[in-house]
């Protein structure tokens, strides 16, 4: 009886220790996709360059482009004036710039990553965690290539235009258990531009950000720069986590072409940890005085 005993004892001991097990993979999980960065400090934040083969000057161009030195406000849009540009906003709501950009040299890749599941596509939990796996794993082996420090890494993958059927359903994502970002943008100008807002975007979803639209339509009151402005529309600025300006009451949004034009709304400025809640609630109780600065 005593052995019986011990044996189930035992038994119950090694389902507890897996139970356990499985508990602080559970926590240590919850915990990475929770991370929000420590403000205090600038984060360090690699970006990534990757691009097929560059067949001509005008493709050179754009890759050569994103990465000169330029501010806020300069002809066109560049990583560097995207750094200026968190900075302004972080400004806005009274704290130091929240975001070093390393660029690494741009890396050539010989063929396209692995398709990621889609949203709502049905598979096996076998399917999509091998699907899932593969996705990162691409990405992982081209990080390996150059140095890269602590902190977020954002890749944006270039892809030539021949190339953009197969990515078209390929939206650009974020993984915060990874703390990386991936933006996938055709190798042109207006390309580049848009890699620059998705980045934006991506690095915003990282430290905690939600999305806030619905559909083709803006979120009201979170997904609105000025919610409480006098008229309402057209509104001048797009939140970054929206992705439109609003121009009339049921009517279509302005896209957003310009990194510049977007802002960083109330909401997206608390849930990643630049004020606290009781400003965000004074600021939606319609209280002017928990406004961010202009
Ligand atoms: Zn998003």
């Amino acid at each position: 009886m005593a052995s019986r005993g011990g044996w189930f004892k035992v038994r119950v001991g090694i389902g507890l220790v897996v139970l356990a097990g499985v508990g602080v993979q559970y926590l240590r999980v919850r915990r990475a996709e929770a991370w929000r960065p420590d403000w205090r400090e600038r984060l360090d934040v690699t970006v990534l360059l990757l691009h097929g083969p560059l067949q001509d000057d005008a493709a050179r161009s754009v890759i050569e482009r994103v990465q000169r030195d330029a501010a806020v406000g300069d002809d066109r849009p560049t990583f560097p004036a995207l750094e200026d540009w968190f900075a302004r906003e972080r400004a806005r709501y009274g704290g130091p710039p929240p975001v070093k950009l390393h660029l690494t040299r741009p890396l050539e890749v010989p063929d396209l990553p692995p398709a990621p599941p889609a949203a709502g596509e049905e598979l096996s939990f076998r399917e999509r965690y091998r699907r899932t796996h593969a996705f990162l794993d691409w990405f992982a082996a081209q990080r390996a290539r150059v140095p890269t420090r602590k902190g977020a890494t954002v890749f944006v993958l270039f892809v030539p235009v021949p190339d953009l059927p197969r990515i078209a359903s390929q939206h650009s994502v974020a993984d915060r258990r990874s703390r990386s970002g991936f933006v996938f943008a055709p190798l042109t100008e207006q390309g580049a531009d848009h890699a620059l807002i998705d980045a934006a975007h991506e690095l915003l979803h990282l430290f905690g950000a939600t999305d806030k639209y619905e559909g083709d339509r803006c979120v009201f009151p979170h997904g609105f720069v000025e919610p409480f402005a006098e008229p309402r529309f057209p509104q001048r600025f797009a939140e970054v986590m929206a992705q439109g300006i609003p121009q009339a009451q049921g009517g279509r949004e302005q896209g957003v072409r310009y990194f510049e034009s977007m802002r960083v709304g109330v909401e997206t400025a608390w849930e990643v940890g630049w004020v606290d809640q009781a400003r965000r609630d004074r600021y939606y109780g319609g209280d002017v005085s928990a406004e961010p600065a202009w």
